[in-house]
């Protein structure tokens, strides 16, 4: 049959989160014709992707906030998701409000450490400027302690020395290999040189103790750190790129028994939640053995939407398949280093891909929105 399925009466798709998974899902619930609401906590979308460059150049941070309503208009509804009736097939908002879903998608990714993350209940102005007034806390500092060499850490740290190469810029993490583990280990040791190259000092194998203890984020003259080693470093602004935990709030009590211990939701290869054949999980929250990633949740999102349209047709499930990884880091706006389907690419090739724009023209469009 193909086609729009067009408007179904008592169909009403509920998607959870509007980050990557959640805008991808709503961009193609609207051109299916179904009738839907996308509920976020945030008034605009957040493309977390550069929210590192947002960190170190003054003005860019509006280009990473993407305001909802103006691409889903009434769809679109803030609010922030504690709970989901199954039985009444309703999702409870704070504040007691309550939408009916008919299918329902959760998609709310995962939360973490500002920058990186950004997951408060908050206007798009109030977010530009938290962002905005960050980047005067890095330009006050005369060195940064980055805690945490996973890919954030590492993307942290060259975008920090690359725009202000004069700073002084430690990166601090407990393990030997930098990056993510599922990189090839050429692209890892390459993520390495880049740092070096630009003068980043790395502490490999070592660990910050006490890091709750300590004041991130605000710009404080010579604070020392202790590392559990027992060595002290002295910084002016303390910036964490680690702890990224999913975001299982909205659904928790409602899908105890098909939680993992990280609070993602286990799901079958059509990403519909154990037991449930009308509820999908996408993204981060979603328990699927690949790496977390944006690119990741706009696949997901395809297959949950495709398999709504296809129950609604009577047409056979899709199943979603990982493959081979594709990953890039952008090491500053001028350097970068990833593979592409499992094979190592050029440097120069990610800068130009990735690293120059941090991909937010493909948000913008998605969202069908002019960037400012
Ligand atoms: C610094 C950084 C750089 C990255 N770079 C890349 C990259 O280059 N390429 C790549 O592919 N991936 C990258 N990633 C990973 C990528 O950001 C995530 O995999 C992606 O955001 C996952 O999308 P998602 O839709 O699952 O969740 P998120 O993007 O985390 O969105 C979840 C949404 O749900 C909302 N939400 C959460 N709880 C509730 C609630 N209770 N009620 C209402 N709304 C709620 C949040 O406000 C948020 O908007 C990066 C991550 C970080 C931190």
């Amino acid at each position: 049959m193909g086609g729009q399925v067009s408007s179904v009466e008592g169909v009403h798709v509920v998607v959870v989160g509007g980050g990557f998974g959640g805008i991808a899902a709503a961009q193609q619930l609207k051109s299916e014709g179904l009738s839907f609401t996308l509920i976020d906590l945030r008034d605009a979308f957040h493309h977390n992707v550069a929210a590192l460059r947002a960190s170190v150049q003054p003005g860019f941070a509006q280009r990473t906030f993407i305001p909802y309503a103006e691409t889903f208009g009434d769809s679109f509804v803030q609010g922030r998701v504690e709970r989901v009736d199954t039985e009444r097939q309703t999702v409870i908002l704070q504040g007691g409000r309550e939408v009916q879903y008919s299918h329902l998608i959760l998609c709310t990714g995962t939360d973490g450490p500002f920058p990186g993350k950004f997951n408060t209940l908050a206007s798009y102005q109030t977010a530009v400027q938290t962002y905005e007034d960050f980047v005067k806390q890095v330009q006050a500092a005369d060195s940064v302690l980055v805690v945490g060499g996973g890919s954030t850490g590492v993307e942290m740290a060259a975008e920090i020395k690359t725009e202000y190469p004069d700073k002084k810029v430690v990166l601090i993490h407990s393990r030997i290999g930098l990056a993510d583990p599922e990189l090839l280990p050429s692209v890892r040791q390459q993520a390495k040189e880049v740092l070096l190259e630009k003068g980043v000092e790395l502490r490999l194998g070592q660990k910050v103790a006490a890091l709750s203890e300590l004041q991130l984020n605000v710009t404080q003259r010579n604070m020392e750190v202790s590392t559990e080693r027992g060595e002290t470093l002295t910084t002016d602004l303390i910036v964490c790129c680690t702890g990224l935990k999913v975001n299982s709030a909205a659904y928790a009590s409602s899908f105890s028994d098909c939680l993992t211990d990280s609070g993602a939701l286990k799901v079958n290869q059509h990403l519909q939640i154990q037991g449930f054949s009308n509820i999908f999980a996408v993204g981060d929250c979603a328990n699927v053995k690949e790496p977390k990633m944006a690119y990741h949740a706009g696949l997901h999102a395809a297959v949950a939407v495709s398999n709504i349209t296809n129950s609604l047709r009577g047409k056979e499930l899709t199943s979603y398949h990982t493959g081979n990884i594709t990953m890039l880091l952008a090491m500053g706006r001028n350097d970068g280093v990833g593979q592409f389907n499992g094979l190592k690419l050029p440097r120069s090739v990610v800068a130009l891909g990735k690293s120059r724009d941090l991909l937010l023209w493909k948000s913008w469009r998605e969202m069908k929105q002019t960037q400012p």
